[in-house]
């Protein structure tokens, strides 16, 4: 990284430093994620402060100073829903931040993780599914960070799967497990419907905005949530804290 350099980013959180200063996270598509001082972003209502709301995608300029990085001038390429105009999606977009933003190592470019990201925030604008939307961005994030789940052949013996009414899904051992494979019921198992493991299989090999349907049924999307959230507190011991604020939210 130069000392002076230019990139575009999507702001992950930003904390107030002192009356006129901030602290802000950006996940760059060129560094990865970063953090850098805002200087006087909180004194004026001004473009340069917008700019740093939660997951706007901005154009940025900063310095590499010897223990932080400045921001100096930023310039927004797309802003997001304000809270107050949708509560709901806000709420989807600040879990996907909060996860990102745990999951990046610093510094670290990630370009198809930027690029994903990235989709899913312009996806949810209008995306008639937004719970669908969200699952199936975190079931690939997993899948990017190297945990590519095995959705064809039990686990254990390595047999194609069979078609089923449904199947155990093993955290632990990394994907299916076949009926006769499955050994006594532990918290990282959980049945799935024949539908989720096809939809498991299609999330993986599709586009984000390939993947629409507005008329999935609430079983499933809650299974798909569920495998998400184990997959978070087994992988990477994270408790998704949105999720709760988002049970108590309407639709
Ligand atoms: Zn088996």
């Amino acid at each position: 990284m130069n000392r002076l350099f230019r990139t575009e980013g999507i702001v992950l959180k930003s904390i107030k430093l002192n009356e006129a200063d901030k602290i802000v996270t950006i996940f760059t598509k060129d560094f990865g994620r970063i953090k850098g001082i805002v200087k006087g972003v909180r004194k004026t209502k001004s473009q340069f402060g917008s700019s740093m709301e939660n997951f706007t995608i901005i154009k940025l300029l900063a310095f590499k100073g010897k223990s932080f990085n400045t921001i100096s001038q930023s310039e927004i390429i797309q802003s997001f829903f304000p809270q107050s105009k949708d509560l709901f999606r806000y709420g989807l977009a600040i879990q996907c931040t909060e996860m990102v933003d745990r999951l990046l190592v610093e510094e670290d470019p990630y370009l198809e993780l930027y690029e994903l990201f990235k989709n899913l925030l312009l996806l949810l604008k209008d995306e008639q599914n937004p719970v669908l939307l969200v699952e199936s961005f975190k079931w690939k994030l997993f899948a990017l960070l190297g945990y590519q789940p095995e959705l064809n052949r039990c686990t254990s013996c390595h047999h194609l799967v069979k078609k089923d009414e449904y199947y155990i899904f093993d955290i632990s051992r990394g994907g299916i497990c076949c009926l006769q494979c499955q050994r006594e019921t532990g918290s990282f198992q959980i049945r799935i419907s024949d539908y989720l493991l096809r939809l498991l299989q299609r999330v993986l090999m599709v586009d984000l905005e390939k993947i629409h349907n507005k008329d999935i049924e609430q079983t499933v999307l809650s299974e798909f949530g569920k495998i998400n959230d184990l997959f978070l507190s087994y992988h990477f011991e994270m408790e998704s804290r949105s999720r709760h604020f988002l049970k108590s939210c309407p639709q």
